[in-house]
């Protein structure tokens, strides 16, 4: 399958200040993020809202994309107000008005060895239309997950406050063995044996009509959408609470779901083949769907301005 035939709709990639044909975006098989991992990047979503496009907090995004090089002493070469506009005119590029945004910012081709700090530093922006990570119908019908064998990292190992492309070698071992046992994702424990985090996805719970998440120390992604669900639950009047989570919680509880900008938000139906409630989305889980989605359809004032806007002149197709 040529590059193409995977994104179909892109055109235009943007590196290191301009944008290139997709074809020519291409790497070095000596650059050091490929040997070691020494990348960070972000995951946004581009929304088609009834005003027109939006971004969904692109500030909070390139705010923790800041903060992810931070910890690995990558200096980024852009500011904010630069990678603000580099990743409206990628999307405009593009001509999408909706898609998935992947910034990534990485130690390109430099002196080979470990040691980073010699490599310079390249930055990528990408955008690809992206349907929800875990399946259109999961948001209808629910996931069923397990618990991964695979534990989290440490705090002592990698920092999960970093979103680093290294990092997400653990995130693939819990996602290949829950997929090669037939669920969709697995949840993570962290080193002590807390509910941590799906994959690639954060992970709440209801448990006697409380929401409860847990807190970022148990080895995981402080996620956007995390904090956008905190937010718009005490918005409703839902009581929310950051607190370790032991394992069984997860069996017991009477929602689960996961949060991401990928997968939005996707219930959870069963963990370990057991139903999660009755095994569909619960009350509380479809109040909090309901809301979000109007959020970013633009139906609602975007009360806390989370959506950045974008202008996509959208190329008519020819009519014969
Ligand atoms: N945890 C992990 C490991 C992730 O990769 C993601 C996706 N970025 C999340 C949580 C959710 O974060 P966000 O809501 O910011 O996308």
């Amino acid at each position: 399958m040529s590059p193409r035939d995977l994104y179909p709709d892109v055109q235009w990639i943007w590196m290191n200040g301009q944008l290139v044909e997709f074809e020519k975006a291409t790497v070095h098989v000596m650059t050091h993020a490929l040997h070691y991992g020494s990348g960070v990047f972000e995951g946004i979503r581009c929304y088609k809202t009834r005003q027109g496009s939006g971004v969904f907090r692109l500030p909070e995004h390139l705010k923790r994309l800041r903060n992810s090089a931070k910890i690995y002493r990558m200096e980024l070469p852009f500011s904010d107000a630069e990678l603000t506009q580099a990743t409206l005119t990628t999307i405009q590029a593009n001509e999408l008005e909706a898609c998935y945004i992947r910034p990534l910012v990485y130690r390109g081709l430099g002196p080979m060895g470990v040691n980073p700090l010699n490599a310079p530093v390249e930055t990528s922006i990408a955008v690809w239309p992206w349907g929800r990570y875990l399946g259109e119908d999961a948001i209808e019908r629910g996931v069923d997950v397990c618990v991964s064998s695979w534990r989290r990292a440490a705090p002592s190992t990698f920092p999960a406050t970093a979103k680093a492309t290294g990092n997400y070698l653990n995130a693939q071992l819990i996602k290949m063995e829950a997929l090669g046992n037939g669920y969709a994702e697995g949840i993570g424990l962290d080193i002590s044996g807390h509910v941590s985090e799906g994959a690639g996805e954060n992970i709440f719970l209801v448990k006697d009509g409380a929401l409860i998440t847990p807190p970022v120390a148990s080895s995981l992604l402080a996620g956007i959408t995390r904090d956008a669900i905190l937010t718009i639950a005490s918005e409703l009047g839902i009581p929310v609470r950051e607190q370790l989570v032991p394992r069984g919680m997860l069996y017991t509880c009477e929602e689960l779901f996961f949060t991401g900008t990928a997968v939005e938000i996707a219930p959870i139906r069963s963990v370990d083949r057991l139903p999660v409630g009755d095994g569909l989305p619960g009350e509380i889980t479809r109040r909090l769907i309901a809301e979000f989605q109007r959020i970013v359809a633009g139906e609602v004032p975007d009360r806390h301005g989370w959506l950045t806007p974008v202008f996509v002149a959208v190329r008519q197709e020819a009519v014969s």
